[in-house]
């Protein structure tokens, strides 16, 4: 049986506790910038939840009612696992769907938060997909990844243009939000504890059990060469890239 990737993307992430950048002192400092105030009853979707980490951090932060998406089973019932863990049954609800196609009505959300999944669809495009979710004076919170500078090394740039070439600046993101009709009140970007202590370093961990599991097959060899080539063009090109964090208010 050949394996596939998205079976290596599961066995490498799902015990995750974050399955991107970040840190629970950045998601709440993007709460505090929200001006998001704990209420039972806000109603907040967090699109790409992976096994919880931001969601987690709503419903008992926020006390709010969080609708926790994402479309790989085994990161839902983690999630699950999770939230009975932190005794939150009730406040978090999974739900399998894609970010592209989701089930809610318009206008049913408070917030919508989004750390470190939006490039599956893109920036704008996810804008646009999802802004008809959000009431009036709703918050938007997504983090993308995001250029530091206007200008930055080929290599760098090669890199990112062929994986995911929607990466931009702060200011390109801040337009778009303007046109997509927001209001930006808030950016940070991740700082590089966020890449190398809570991501890289526990998942590179990881390859060589993954190697071990799945033999020595091109599909896994690539996978996990190019895992490391993305952590060494972070490591190199830190000063250029992180994860922008933007929050913006609906109009
Ligand atoms: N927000 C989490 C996970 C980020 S990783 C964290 O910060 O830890 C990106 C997540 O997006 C993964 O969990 C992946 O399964 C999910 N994802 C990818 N494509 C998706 C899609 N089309 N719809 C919903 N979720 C998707």
């Amino acid at each position: 049986m050949t394996v596939d990737v998205l079976e290596l993307l599961t066995d490498l992430h799902a015990q995750a506790y974050r399955q991107g950048p970040g840190d629970d002192s950045q998601t709440r400092l993007a709460l505090k910038l929200s001006g998001l105030q704990p209420s039972t009853d806000l109603k907040i979707a967090d699109i790409g939840c992976g096994t919880g980490a931001a969601a987690l951090i709503l419903a008992a932060d926020l006390q709010a009612q969080v609708t926790a998406v994402d479309l790989l089973d085994p990161f839902l019932d983690r999630l699950v696992e999770r939230t009975r863990d932190a005794g939150l049954e009730g406040r978090i609800k999974p739900m399998k769907a894609s970010m592209t196609d989701l089930p809610f009505l318009p206008e049913s959300f408070d917030a919508i938060w989004s750390e470190g999944a939006i490039y599956n669809m893109g920036f704008a495009e996810g804008l646009d997909a999802w802004s008809r979710f959000l009431k009036p004076g709703g918050k938007l919170v997504v983090s993308d990844l995001t250029w530091l500078t206007a200008k930055r090394p080929d290599e760098l740039q090669a890199y990112w243009d062929a994986l995911y070439p929607g990466v931009d600046t702060a200011a390109a993101r801040f337009g778009l939000l303007e046109e997509a009709g927001f209001r930006p009140t808030g950016y940070f970007t991740l700082p590089p504890h966020c890449w190398l202590d809570n991501y890289y370093r526990p998942t590179q961990a990881k390859l060589p059990f993954l190697l071990e599991k799945h033999g020595t097959g091109q599909t896994v060899r690539d996978f996990v060469a190019e895992f490391e080539r993305e952590i060494e063009i972070y490591e190199t090109y830190r000063k250029y890239v992180s994860y922008g964090v933007f929050i913006a208010e609906k109009l």
